[in-house]
């Protein structure tokens, strides 16, 4: 049965006017169990007017009642963390214990905005003049819009719509067509927890729609995580429309093996961090470097044989390692990068494609796959594939690793593995990527810091929640006043300086 998966707006569902549609499909059978009707421009227009309208009230509303609204959104979220994930593995392809962490993570965004009227305490200076006091306040910036990938259908809209609605913003959130129907869960399940109706609206669509977010002068910032050349785009669309932008973009993670690791912790590491979603993780370790060819024998000895073993089943085999690819494209697009491997010259150890999974020969599976004797000047290291595939670049020394690692175009994500504190400190201070890990593979900052890479993988000057996202979500305001008024000093023409 393909269910209709419609829009959010308003504080209920509406169903789409427009004449395109997008498919969705469960990723483990190749059959198709959704369809969208894609948003048209006037649709999106109408959604940003109902956001407009509930603007003032939700601005107004307290901070506090705000933050227990998040919290009742929270209450719920722990109750259901089940069916959310279940209904994001279905679409996604994920297995379910990888959706639930991946819920996890999310709620853990909504907990941070729980903490909404610390978060927007503002700074007060007595006497910055004679009986003349100053205070600073963050206001909201009105309406704001998301626009999400799809591999995280629920905790990515999360690194976004808590922070926002806490700091009194309205929202649109544009999420992906591939696995759309966790955005409806998310939108239910707020107004259940009290948030007025228009406060928080989806709409289902492409790019016409993501054309009217970046156009309508409604909305005052975007924020946008998915592929470089769309978040290249996003930024300098918004930005040229006068909007504030946060778009975050791609990535090639690597990970630093050194001599004197322990292997099998850095084996463990690379295993879960390669393979973990079948690849598709904006935090994903790609390639493995490992320092001298000791090492990546060593490495190599251990590897193999774990991905050989990988369990590949689909989402909802409680003992699978990996599902499959979100769909038969990106199986295809991912297929084509091992393909451009072997043809370049990359010593292919563990091959992927063969892989079969009995039972659901229409899925997109794909084995888990590796690489070894890559090199910089190979498609396969340079472009992200997104896929279960890891690449081994062998580097002679720290020093030809780390450089490595500046010169690419991305800068996500990044790991090192060494019992050696001054190879740890220097590449922890020096390395050019956002997020950083020592003997910690995926280094994803926890809720109250904030999420966010550098060079081709964020566009704009805030990463996501933490403190960076109340930065993103208000603007500063700074009052100076004079209290009593009846103090008589005479026109002054001067700037204003302290007497
Ligand atoms: P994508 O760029 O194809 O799509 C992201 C969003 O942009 C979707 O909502 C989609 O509808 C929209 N979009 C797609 N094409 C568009 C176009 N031509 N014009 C306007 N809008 C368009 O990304 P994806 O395939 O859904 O997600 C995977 C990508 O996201 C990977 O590159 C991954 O690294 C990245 N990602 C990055 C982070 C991060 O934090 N940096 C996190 C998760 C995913």
């Amino acid at each position: 049965m393909v269910t209709t998966i419609n829009h959010w707006i308003g504080g209920k569902e509406v169903a789409g006017k427009g004449s395109r549609k997008g498919a969705v499909f469960n990723p483990a059978t190749g059959e198709q169990t959704g369809e969208i009707v894609l948003a048209t421009t006037a649709e999106l227009d109408a959604a940003v007017q109902v956001a407009q309208e509930a603007a003032p009230a939700w601005q107004a509303t307290t901070p506090l009642r705000r933050a227990r609204i998040l919290n009742a959104f929270l209450r719920i979220l722990e109750t259901r963390t089940k069916e959310l994930a279940a209904c994001i593995s279905a679409e996604h392809g994920k297995v379910l214990s990888d959706a639930m962490g991946e819920v996890q993570r999310g709620m853990e965004v909504v907990e941070f905005a729980t903490a909404a009227p610390s978060l927007l305490k503002g700074e007060y200076t007595e006497n910055v003049g004679t009986k003349v006091d100053s205070w600073s306040t963050r206001q909201p910036l009105g309406v704001v819009a998301g626009i999400t990938p799809f591999n995280f259908p629920a905790m990515v809209p999360m690194w976004m719509f808590p922070t926002a609605l806490a700091c009194g913003n309205t929202f649109i959130l544009k999420p992906s067509e591939r696995d759309p129907s966790a955005s409806l869960l998310i939108a239910r399940w707020l107004k259940e927890a009290g948030l007025p109706d228009g406060v928080f609206n989806v709409v289902q669509g492409d790019k016409e729609a993501v054309d009217a977010i970046l156009h309508n002068p409604g909305i005052s910032a975007v924020s946008f995580v998915g592929s470089t050349p769309i978040a290249r785009y996003i930024y300098s669309t918004g930005t040229a429309n006068g909007k504030r932008v946060q778009a975050l973009g791609g990535a090639k993670n690597h990970m630093i093996i050194m001599p004197d690791a322990d292997m099998d912790q850095a084996v463990d590491a690379l295993m879960g961090a390669a393979y973990g979603s079948a690849g598709e993780r904006c935090m994903a370790i790609s390639v493995a470097v490992p320092v001298g060819d000791g090492t990546a024998e060593a490495l190599l000895k251990k590897l193999e044989p774990k991905v050989r073993a990988l369990k590949v089943g689909p989402g909802t085999d409680a003992d699978a390692e990996m599902g499959p690819l979100v769909t038969k494209q990106h199986y295809d697009k991912v297929k084509g990068y091992i393909d451009q491997g072997v043809k370049e010259g990359a010593k292919l150890v563990v091959d992927g494609r063969g892989f079969k999974m009995q039972g659901y020969e229409n899925g997109y599976f794909l084995g888990g796959t590796i690489f070894d004797h890559v090199t910089t000047d190979m498609t396969i290291y340079k472009e992200e594939i997104f896929g279960p595939v890891l690449s081994m670049v062998r580097a002679k020394s720290y020093d030809e690793a780390a450089t490595m690692i500046n010169k690419h175009e991305y800068g996500n994500g990044t790991a090192i593995f060494t019992r050696d504190g001054d190879a740890a400190r220097e590449f922890a201070q020096s390395i050019q990527v956002g997020m950083v890990g020592v003997n910690v593979p995926i280094p994803v900052p926890m809720a109250f810091h904030s999420f966010g890479g550098w060079k081709a993988s964020l566009f704009g000057d805030h990463h996501m929640h933490g403190p960076e996202g109340i930065r993103f979500y208000t603007k500063l305001k700074t009052i100076t006043s004079r209290w009593p008024t009846g103090i008589r000093s005479g026109a002054e023409f001067v700037m204003p300086t302290m007497k």
